[in-house]
């Protein structure tokens, strides 16, 4: 394989023929000599290639412009500019890919929203080029967590006749004819009729499944797409994203709380580790102090709080709020953050919440009023995480979902799997999306993600 230009920055001047691959980025044009430079991808900073006039065609001069595709061969020798150690002496130019006036990305800076309009160049910016390497990097160190700890990787079904969380925002999967739906005699849709002969939904979560594969192989992971019909228009929330959900047997919240600390605290350092000029990037041109605050996170033991006491603390300060709380109810973001950035001063897991703010699988405790729920809070988002120990009493489960009203025979093998050698288990879920835009700084999930699915828009 030929060098790529991060490998070819890194060289000494010599006498090697080196050969770079790219697209033009920018073009210099003085009297005697030309510069273009030419970027891969492989990093933030493009190679500088000098061209002598004299052995060039003005044809060809004329044709390098930003955004065609070059092959350049030549001397890595050293830089005259400041702006690099080495360039790249080019003996041999070809142009690949022409690439007219016309093209949209121009040198100035564009908004992220006109590039999102152009969402098949972006990743040709300096900031989704960032971005793209970034998620590249906590991808790859999310599998690196988890293999290095024991976890097996399962890859849990997107098709789904079971809806995890109750919620009822999924998007529904047919194959009936939309113009002629089938009916049942007394008047519902007849869903024996389409392809799965039952009404089936694309999933919310993996973690149902994902439970029963734990109670098998003790710890698993997933990480894989999710989808969420949400009419909700933020700068949170995709309609397609990927989750990160491990769950471990024998494990109660203690172990859990343990793993969603560490494992945060791996996969932004895999940032700082392999990602120090992008982050560079993002501190400077996204948002100043995000480096810090991953420092931050990495080197605090997070703290630990009850809701109870969470409550306790911010009722105190209720006058702050454009929401005030108070025991029962739910924690917003304005909640989240004052937790971890006026009382903690650093990352906070909050633990046992209310049963009616969270979902039915969470195991009870003692006092019946609460459950083993855990959220991650971090300083300038508030919730990264969500988790929990598991109801793996069959009994309480049962009663449980009678109480909320769910139909115990949709969910016969979740219960059963209680039924059958049942044991503590644990785990927590991570928007994928939710974690990039964090480390990166970046304002909107919208541009953390290459084609970004919303209410009303499916562009690509
Ligand atoms: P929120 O209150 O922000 O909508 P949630 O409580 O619905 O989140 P969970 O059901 O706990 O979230 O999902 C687990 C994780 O998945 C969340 O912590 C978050 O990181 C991520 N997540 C949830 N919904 C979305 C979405 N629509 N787009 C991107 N990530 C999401
Ligand atoms: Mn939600």
């Amino acid at each position: 394989m030929e060098k790529r230009i991060k490998e070819i920055l890194a060289l000494e001047p010599g006498e090697d023929t080196i050969k770079a691959e790219g697209w033009v980025r920018t073009k210099r044009d003085s009297k005697n000599v030309s510069f273009i430079e030419i970027n891969d991808g492989s990093c933030l900073k493009g190679l500088q290639a000098v061209l002598d006039r004299s052995s060039f065609s003005d044809e060809l001069i004329s044709k390098l412009t930003t955004g065609c595709s070059v092959s350049v061969t030549g001397k890595i020798v050293k830089s005259e500019g400041g702006n690099q150690d080495v360039e790249l002496r080019a003996e041999n130019v070809e142009i690949i890919g022409e690439c007219p006036a016309d093209y949209p990305l121009q040198k100035k800076r564009h908004t992220v929203e006109f590039l999102r309009e152009k969402a098949y160049l972006r990743p040709r910016t300096n900031l989704f080029g960032a971005v793209t390497r970034v998620r590249n990097t906590m991808a790859y160190a999310v599998h690196s967590f988890f293999q290095e700890n024991g976890f097996v990787y399962v890859n849990t079904p997107l098709i789904s006749a079971s809806d995890c969380e109750g919620a009822g925002a999924q998007f529904q999967v047919t194959t009936l004819d939309l113009e002629n739906v089938p009916k049942t005699p007394d008047g519902k849709v007849d869903y024996s009729k389409d392809f799965f002969g039952k009404l089936a939904n694309l999933t919310v979560s993996g973690q149902l499944e994902g439970e029963t594969y734990a109670l098998a192989m003790k710890n698993i992971y997933t990480f894989g797409p999710t989808f969420r019909a949400e009419n909700s228009n933020t700068t949170r929330h995709l309609a397609e994203f990927w989750m990160i959900e491990p769950e471990m047997a024998f494990c109660t919240l203690e172990g859990d709380m343990d793993c969603a600390e560490k494992f945060l605290k791996y996969i932004f350092k895999a940032v700082l580790d392999k990602n120090s000029e992008d982050m560079e990037f993002f501190n400077k041109f996204v948002l100043p102090g995000v480096i810090e605050s991953l420092e931050h996170v990495i080197t605090s033991p997070f703290e630990h709080m009850t809701y109870t006491e969470a409550i306790k603390h911010l009722e105190k300060n209720n006058d702050k709020f454009e929401f005030p709380v108070s025991w029962g109810v739910e924690i917003q973001t304005e909640h989240e953050r004052y937790l971890t950035e006026e009382i903690a001063k650093r990352p906070v897991i909050v633990t046992d919440y209310p049963k009616d703010i969270k979902a039915f699988y969470m195991k009870m405790n003692e006092d019946g009023k609460t459950v083993r729920a855990m959220d991650v809070l971090a300083p300038r988002l508030g919730e990264i995480i969500g988790g929990s120990e598991r109801e793996y009493r069959y009994d309480v489960l049962l009663d449980r979902m009678k109480e909320l009203g769910l139909d115990p025979a949709a969910y016969w093998w979740y219960l059963d799997l209680r039924k059958y050698g049942s044991v503590p288990h644990a785990g927590f879920g991570l928007g994928f999306e939710r974690a990039v835009r964090y480390v990166t700084g970046i304002e909107n999930i919208r541009d953390v993600i290459p084609y970004p699915r919303y209410v009303k828009s499916c562009e690509y």
